[in-house]
């Protein structure tokens, strides 16, 4: 039986990717020192991460299960499966926003200046809508359809250049979660699968992790890449659109992947959009799936955030 959860985590919150997999790590040792001296203690009041006021959990008895089965499978058994875009990379530094994939290009200079505005009038369009709390993902669909059909014509329009992408990324201000080092090198040294599920754009988030040093062999990227011309023109993009809402047949479109690690059948699933939660639907063989949402928009002020806001990732989930 599938064992769900979910765990939001205030944008306010310093928390970082890897203090999870680190704490882990941590709550295993002390569990097994604990279990020894013959006392009964919680995983989860031992992870200092936990503790904080802006992560909530809705069934904080749920989580511990999920996390007493993770430790019990250990590495061998576990998989990530995480969205890039404000989930990997942040949302903001010292109150000014950092760019998404997308948002690297719409600001690059290889983008004319009327290009840019239009694409900043259909982010000022679609974007309240992606984050609207009274739509439901059904309502919401269509019209993310509609913002990355125009704005990827746009970008063909501008036919930019394969290679000058890699300089694009390095000007620009693109930035990693706080703790990302940790994170992706302490999977590759436990050799855990990472799948990357991005509706951003493949060649940008691909060359952001490159240049950052963590692109390593067990990190598989899923995402819209773009298809260049025999002159390394952009052309158009390759396969089928990923959007924010349609990311719940990414298991289906990745039977091959999903085959690979069908024994690594407890998940960690990161993101910040209520499509993500969606992203492990259909991956085979699940044991323990724990949820963990980061709430980037629209945040409360600290003290009600006790009660949880409209857009929450746990709203969907029943356990
Ligand atoms: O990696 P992730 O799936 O989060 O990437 C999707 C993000 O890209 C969305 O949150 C959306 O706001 C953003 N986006 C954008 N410009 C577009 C299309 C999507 O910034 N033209
Ligand atoms: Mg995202």
């Amino acid at each position: 039986m599938d064992k769900t959860a979910v765990v939001k985590v205030g944008a306010a919150a310093s928390a970082s990717v890897c203090a999870l997999f680190g704490g882990v790590v941590l709550a295993q040792y002390m569990f097994a020192k604990k279990k020894r001296a013959g006392k009964k203690t919680k995983i989860i009041e031992m992870m200092p991460e936990f503790e904080k006021n802006t992560v909530h959990m809705r069934d904080p008895e749920r989580v511990e299960q999920i996390i007493c089965g993770m430790i019990k499978g250990g590495a061998s058994k576990l998989q990530v499966i995480t969205d890039f875009d404000m989930t990997l990379s942040r949302f903001a530094v010292n109150g000014q926003r950092c760019p998404t994939c997308h948002n690297i290009i719409d600001n690059c200079k290889l983008v004319t200046e009327d290009c840019r505005t239009k694409l900043l009038e259909l982010k000022n369009t679609y974007y309240p809508i992606e984050i609207d709390p009274h739509l439901t993902m059904e309502e919401k669909y269509p019209f993310m359809v509609e913002w990355y059909f125009k704005s990827h014509t746009l970008l063909v329009e501008q036919r930019l250049q394969k290679e000058k992408l890699s300089e694009v990324v390095r000007d620009s201000d693109a930035c990693l979660r706080e703790g990302y080092e940790p994170f992706f090198d302490r999977l590759q040294q436990h050799n855990v699968p990472v799948f990357i599920f991005s509706a951003g754009l493949g060649d940008v988030l691909e060359e952001i992790i490159h240049q950052a040093g963590v692109y390593h062999p067990n990190v598989k990227v899923v995402s819209n890449f773009m298809d260049f011309d025999e002159n390394g023109e952009l052309r158009g993009f390759k396969g089928e659109l990923i959007h924010v809402f349609n990311k719940h047949d990414g298991a289906l479109r990745n039977t091959e992947y999903f085959k690979q690690v069908k024994d690594n059948c407890n998940i960690v699933l990161l993101g910040d959009s209520l499509g993500d939660l969606n992203m492990a639907d259909g991956v085979p063989n699940v044991e323990n799936i724990l949820k963990i949402g980061f709430l980037n928009d629209k945040v409360p002020p600290q003290p009600t955030l006790m009660t949880p806001p409209p857009q929450t990732l746990s709203a969907p989930i029943t356990s």
